[in-house]
C-alpha cells in the first residue's frame, strides 16, 4: 500500500459512516467499516461484501465493533452506554467483540476497533481491574484470529492509555488515534498526545473539531476539517515525525444530512490530498 492512502469510515446496515457507494464516488481506495448488525454477519454476506470490494478497488484496512444502545448524546451518556465499561451489558458485548473479530476475519481483515468507553483513571478502582480483564480476553481471541485490537482514543488523555496498553500486556493491542475526540471529550492537545503515544498508533482517524468552553463538562463541536482546532498540517506533520504511513481513514458521522456529509467527505479528501503533496 502507498504511504497514507485516503480512507474513510463507512456503514453497510449500522453505525453511522458512509455507504461504500460514497466511498467509490469520492474515489477512495480504502474503508474502515463499522461492523454490520449481528444478523448480517454471515459467511455468504462477508463473501458478497469482499467480492464488491474487489469489483470497487477498495481495500479494507479496519472493522470497528459497535453495539447497541450506545449513545453519544452527551459525555454523561457516553460514560453509562458505550463500549465495555458499563457493567449490565459487558459480559453481552464482550461476547459480541469476539464475534465481531470473527467477522473480520471472514473479511480477512487483521484489525479489529473499539471504543472501550471511560476506563476508570484511578488504577486501583476494582472497575479498572475488570476492564483490564476483558481487553486481554479481547485480545487474545484476536490474536488466535491473526488480528490487532486497535483502541480508539478520546476518552482518556494520552498518559492514562499508556498506563492502560501497558497494564493489559499485549502486543497486539495498538491505538486507533483520533485528535478530534481529544478536543471533543476535552482530554488533552491532540498533537502533543500523539507525539506522547506514537509508538502505538497503528490507524487514525482524519477528523475535526473545536474546544468546548468547558472541556471535559460539554461537548465540543465537530467541524469540517481543517476549520477545527486540530490544526491538519501539524497533524500531518508529527504522523510524519512518529514514522505512520498506514490509511488517513476521514470519519463524519451526519447521515441524517447525506448530501453534506458527502459534500465534506470531498472537501476532506482535497484537503488531506493538498497536504499529503506538500509533506509526504
Ligand atoms: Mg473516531
Amino acid at each position: 500500500m502507498d504511504k497514507w492512502p485516503i480512507g474513510v469510515f463507512t456503514s453497510v446496515d449500522a453505525g453511522l459512516g458512509v455507504k461504500l457507494e460514497v466511498a467509490h464516488e469520492l474515489a477512495v481506495p480504502t474503508i474502515q467499516l463499522h461492523a454490520p448488525a449481528k444478523e448480517t454477519r454471515t459467511q455468504a454476506n462477508a463473501e458478497q461484501f469482499l467480492a464488491t470490494l474487489s469489483e470497487l478497488g477498495i481495500t479494507l484496512t479496519a472493522v470497528f465493533g459497535g453495539f447497541e444502545g450506545e449513545s453519544y448524546a452527551d459525555i454523561p451518556t457516553v460514560s453509562k452506554t458505550v463500549g465495555l465499561v458499563p457493567p449490565e451489558t459487558r459480559a453481552e458485548r464482550t461476547q459480541e467483540m469476539k464475534e465481531i473479530a470473527d467477522f473480520a476475519k471472514l473479511l480477512k481483515c487483521d484489525v479489529v476497533a473499539l471504543h472501550l468507553g471511560f476506563v476508570p483513571h484511578d488504577t486501583s478502582d476494582p472497575l479498572y481491574q475488570e476492564v483490564l480483564q476483558i481487553t486481554r480476553e479481547i485480545c487474545d481471541h484476536c490474536k488466535a484470529n491473526g488480528q490487532a485490537l486497535h483502541l480508539e482514543t478520546g476518552q482518556e488523555t494520552a498518559d492514562s492509555l499508556l498506563q492502560f496498553i501497558s497494564d493489559v500486556e499485549r502486543d497486539n493491542l495498538f491505538i486507533n488515534f483520533d485528535p478530534a475526540n481529544m478536543i471533543l471529550y476535552g482530554t488533552g492537545e491532540p498533537i502533543e498526545a500523539l507525539r506522547k503515544v506514537g509508538k502505538y498508533v497503528r490507524s487514525v482517524h482524519c477528523k475535526d473539531g473545536k474546544w468546548a468552553d468547558k472541556p471535559g463538562e460539554a461537548w465540543g463541536q465537530e467541524v469540517r476539517l481543517g476549520e477545527g482546532d486540530v490544526g491538519f498540517e501539524t497533524y500531518l506533520r508529527t504522523l510524519q515525525e512518529i514514522g505512520y504511513e498506514g490509511p488517513l481513514t476521514i470519519e463524519r458521522e451526519i447521515p441524517q444530512e447525506p448530501e453534506r456529509q458527502k459534500e465534506e467527505i470531498g472537501h476532506a479528501i482535497n484537503l488531506l490530498s493538498e497536504l499529503k503533496a506538500k509533506i509526504g
